[in-house]
């Protein structure tokens, strides 16, 4: 495999950028190796600047809901981008967003659009404390919610394959209020509410997606809900990742709970820098200009970002893909467990929706110190045999592997091939 264009922009990349880089798991570090310069996408598949093509199940880490490319997409965008960058100014457009989104989520009346999913959660814990008047918050290990201060502790995804427990720059002031709890286990979380009555909220990903994905027990989901509505705790559902991807709509709906605060990003900008956070009015009138907590962006609400959020999810609705995710996700973790069956490898495959992970190991995969004792150097070779047979999978074992659903059968088979043999490299 030819990958010498690769090599020479990551090396002439180092001069300026940060390892080549603007996001970590970008640099391939958890599994060796130089990373990837695309080219370009279209549909299910993305081009390296060497020309070799790969079947997208990074998809932008979630945002490219319906593949790359598509037609009514683009022409939303270029409509827009003729007209118009940016205002600083109120658009139709952003309303009828903001309408798209309140009607996919029960317990949301109202919505803040930002620019990113890491700017959505940040402003969720502000508007927490303003509107509970607390200030400590719970987050479990192995969930990541975007890059603030308060939130960058166990915070799987990125740190986890680098093998960080939090970040340095964060000073202990500003985590000093940050509780860890641990996920699918509700008496951790009532042990800090029992000795501690400042907890503001309660954050979580409804399903885990960045320890690679981890599903919430039924009795968890739900005992965490009664135990914050009791406590007067708000519930804040960080479906950044999740939001549009299992449903339209949130999991939270599939889960069968409602949460005070929904964050939201990825999907709903279909690829441009869109973030959201919504609630009941109650909540969201304590945001400026209604109420006192204050939160801006020169750039939030961007018309070209809302054009294609609008355009994706009205493009979403009417394809309605969710069975057939759902199809294909089944016909994918049968086929990975096949194949490691065939070569004597233990795997245990976590699947919700669109999202599906394989981790190498027997046991279940149900928190994140289950998570972390996967097998990450068989991790490492299934990758790269999944690349030689042009699969292009997240470099890390723990994000998630997302559909499209410009996935085609012609796809499912390459994918089915390209499984067997890179399984067969690991032995
Ligand atoms: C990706 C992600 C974020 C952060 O979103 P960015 O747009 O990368 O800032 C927050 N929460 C969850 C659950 C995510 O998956």
């Amino acid at each position: 495999m030819n990958n010498k264009r690769s090599q020479e922009l990551y090396n002439e990349g180092q001069k300026h950028l940060v390892g080549a880089v603007n996001s970590p798991v970008r640099a391939f570090k958890s599994v060796g190796g130089n990373p990837l310069f695309m080219e370009r996408a279209q549909g299910s598949k993305i081009y390296d600047v060497d020309g070799n093509e790969y079947i997208d199940l990074v998809l932008s880490y979630g945002p490219m809901i319906l593949g790359h490319g598509h037609p009514k997409v683009i022409d939303a965008v270029q409509k827009q981008v003729n007209t118009g960058f940016s205002y600083g100014a109120s658009t139709a457009d952003e309303i009828k967003l903001a309408e798209m989104v309140c009607d996919a989520f029960p317990g949301m009346d109202k919505v803040r659009f930002v620019n990113s999913g890491t700017e959505a959660v940040l402003s969720a814990i502000r508007l927490a404390r303003a509107y509970t008047g607390k200030n400590h918050i719970v987050k479990f290990a192995g969930c990541y919610h975007g890059h603030s201060d308060a939130l960058l502790v166990a915070a799987g995804s990125g740190l986890a394959t680098l093998s960080l427990p939090g970040s340095k720059g964060v000073p202990a002031d500003a985590v000093k209020n940050t509780l860890i709890a641990e996920y699918n286990d509700i008496d951790s979380v009532k042990k800090h509410i029992a000795e501690c009555d400042d907890i503001a909220a309660v954050f979580i990903e409804p399903i885990a997606g960045n320890m690679g994905v981890v599903l919430p027990t039924d009795s968890f989901i739900r005992e965490l809900r009664q135990i914050t509505k009791e406590n007067g705790i708000l519930l804040v559902i960080d479906e950044v990742m999740t939001g549009f991807r299992s449903t339209f709509g949130g999991a939270q709906e599939l889960l069968g709970i409602e949460a005070d605060i929904t964050c939201l990003g990825k999907v709903i900008g279909g690829g441009f820098p869109v973030g959201a956070y919504g609630a009941r009015n109650e909540i969201m009138e304590m945001v400026a200009p209604l109420g006192g907590m204050y939160q801006a962006g020169t750039l939030s609400g961007n018309p070209v970002a809302m054009a294609a959020g609008i355009s994706t999810l009205t493009e979403l609705k009417a394809q309605n893909p969710y069975d057939r995710f759902n199809r294909q996700a089944e016909i994918l973790e049968n086929t990975l467990l096949e194949a490691a069956l065939e070569n004597g490898i233990e795997l245990t495959v976590n699947r919700f929706g669109s999202m599906i992970n394989p981790f190498f190991s027997g046991q279940i995969i149900t928190n994140f110190t289950e998570a972390q004792a996967c097998d990450t150097e068989r991790f490492t070779k299934f990758f790269w045999g999944l690349i030689e047979n042009g699969v292009y999978i997240p470099p890390s074992q723990f994000e998630a592997w997302f559909l499209s659903s410009a996935l085609s059968e012609a796809d499912l088979e390459k994918l089915k091939t390209a499984i067997h043999t890179a399984m067969k490299m690991i032995n």
